[in-house]
């Protein structure tokens, strides 16, 4: 192996890395990806939802045989308080059309079926395999990688940090800070197996149509955070994130939460009878644009997760990770092609073909958006769902009340527990940050 020089390692075969190495592949490079799990997707957590058009762009026949659970049809988002929630819920019969648009996948099968086609694609795929340090020049240049595997240094053109939020190759080497608490959500999740027919029932649905549910608000007990559930065929996988900063100030326990979300009576019913089998837990990028670090450099470019490339307002990254993955290989294969070195100047490539893609383009957009909800947790994750649930309660709740009265009583009560001023800075705020 030390004899061989690639045109690219790939380290991880998530959905960057999977991307990268067979965008490349594809074109005739000759890659080598590597991956620390015992098999692709061993170690990897998503939710999951998975967006049809980034993956298009990649392989456009995908559905004639990826492992895909069920398309979504409907989404629910639901503001809760411990004993209600109050949601909004979109549902539409276009949404099963013949090229579905999202699908919820199961991301141990998922990137198997991936890495499967970056190997027919012609590369090299090594698991168990966990690179250990980046391998440099005099120059400082990156030149290739060191392996658990054996002592020797195998070299490349260039290499493709794909190793996920919490990879340790890049910060140990210098090209990026490790995530700071306040930027990175800690996220568990667990799988509910029901019968096929039973999720069919519950939630409405027929021929492999999905739901998902969003949900925030005293759930995650004052903390910045989101819980979910998403059908898949024969399960349901259902989880809740917070920002590690808040985890530590609090003391609370991301099981707990879970443990509180399964038992609302909200999301009870839907998961009543399910058998658990797995539970994982894992990192989210959410720092936003501020937190991304410098994208490339001489012999190397960083995708994906550890490119803390995720849009959490939309509870993206999946598809941002696929599309960092192909635009870097894109960009590599173009370098290569003009027969020019992988140098930094030369890489800037991937940066700009980056920035005009939706994924920089997204990220600038809510770019104040994760401070703004992190700053002020306490009114968006427990003051205002309460209010909103009270509000709804009073609008509903029949009796010998006035409606003039009613009205008067929810906004004193929005007024006392956030003031004129403080409703209208929020409001601004919220409306700045999302413009
Ligand atoms: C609970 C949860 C729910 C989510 N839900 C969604 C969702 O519904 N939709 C969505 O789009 N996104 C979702 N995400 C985000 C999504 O999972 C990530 O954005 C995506 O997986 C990032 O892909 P990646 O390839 O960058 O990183 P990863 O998928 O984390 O892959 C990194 C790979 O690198 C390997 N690796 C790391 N270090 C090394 C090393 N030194 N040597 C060799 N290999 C190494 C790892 O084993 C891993 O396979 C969710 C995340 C979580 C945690």
């Amino acid at each position: 192996m030390s004899e061989e020089k690639f045109d690219a390692i790939v380290i991880g075969a998530g959905m960057a890395g999977n991307a990268a190495a067979y965008t490349m592949a594809s074109r005739g490079l000759k890659v080598l990806q590597l991956e620390r799990g015992e098999y692709p997707g061993s170690k990897n957590v998503q939710g999951a939802i998975m967006y049809s058009n980034m993956l298009e762009k990649i392989i456009p026949d995908f559905r004639d045989d990826a492992p895909l659970e069920r398309h979504l049809i409907e989404q629910r988002f639901w503001m809760m308080d411990d004993t209600s929630h109050i949601g909004m819920q979109y549902r539409s019969d276009d949404f099963n059309e013949t090229r579905h648009n999202r699908y919820t996948v199961i991301r141990a099968q998922f990137d198997k079926w991936f890495s499967r086609k970056v190997r027919e694609a012609g590369a090299t795929v090594l698991c168990e395999t966990t690179v250990t340090e980046l391998a440099r020049d005099s120059d400082g240049k990156v030149i290739g990688v060191l392996t658990d595997r054996t002592g020797d240094m195998i070299l490349a053109d260039v290499v493709v940090l794909a190793e996920g939020v919490n990879g340790l190759l890049g910060t140990r080497a210098g090209l990026r800070e490790t995530p700071k608490p306040q930027n990175v959500a800690l996220a568990v999740k667990e799988m509910h197996f029901l019968p096929e027919e039973v999720i069919d029932q519950r939630f409405g649905l027929k021929a492999n149509e999905g739901c998902v549910i969003e949900a925030a608000g005293t759930i995650s007990r004052s903390m910045a955070g989101l819980a979910f559930l998403y059908t898949n065929k024969e399960s349901i996988s259902i989880g809740i994130g917070c920002l590690v900063s808040d985890f530590a100030a609090t003391m609370e326990s991301p099981y707990a939460l879970l443990e509180s979300f399964k038992k609302h009576s909200s999301i009870q019913p839907l998961i009543a009878g399910s058998e658990v089998k797995e539970y994982a837990a894992h990192l989210i990028p959410e720092g936003g644009y501020k937190a991304i670090p410098q994208l490339f450099g001489s012999g190397w470019v960083v995708v994906g997760d550890a490119a803390q490339l995720n849009n959490a307002v939309h509870r993206e990254g999946s598809n941002l990770a696929m599309t960092s993955g192909r635009l870097a290989g894109e960009a590599i294969f173009l370098v290569k092609k003009g027969g020019r070195p992988m140098t930094k100047e030369n890489l800037a490539l991937y940066k700009s073909m980056l920035d005009k893609s939706f994924v920089i383009k997204d990220m600038r957009k809510y770019k104040d958006m994760p401070a703004l909800l992190h700053t002020n947790s306490r009114n968006f994750f427990t003051t205002y769902p309460q209010l909103l649930s009270q509000a709804a309660q009073t609008f509903m709740r029949v009796d010998s009340t006035p409606k003039l009265d009613k009205e008067r009583a929810t906004t004193a009560a929005f007024i006392k527990a956030r003031s004129r001023w403080g409703l209208v800075s929020d409001a601004v705020r919220l409306a700045l940050a999302w413009r």
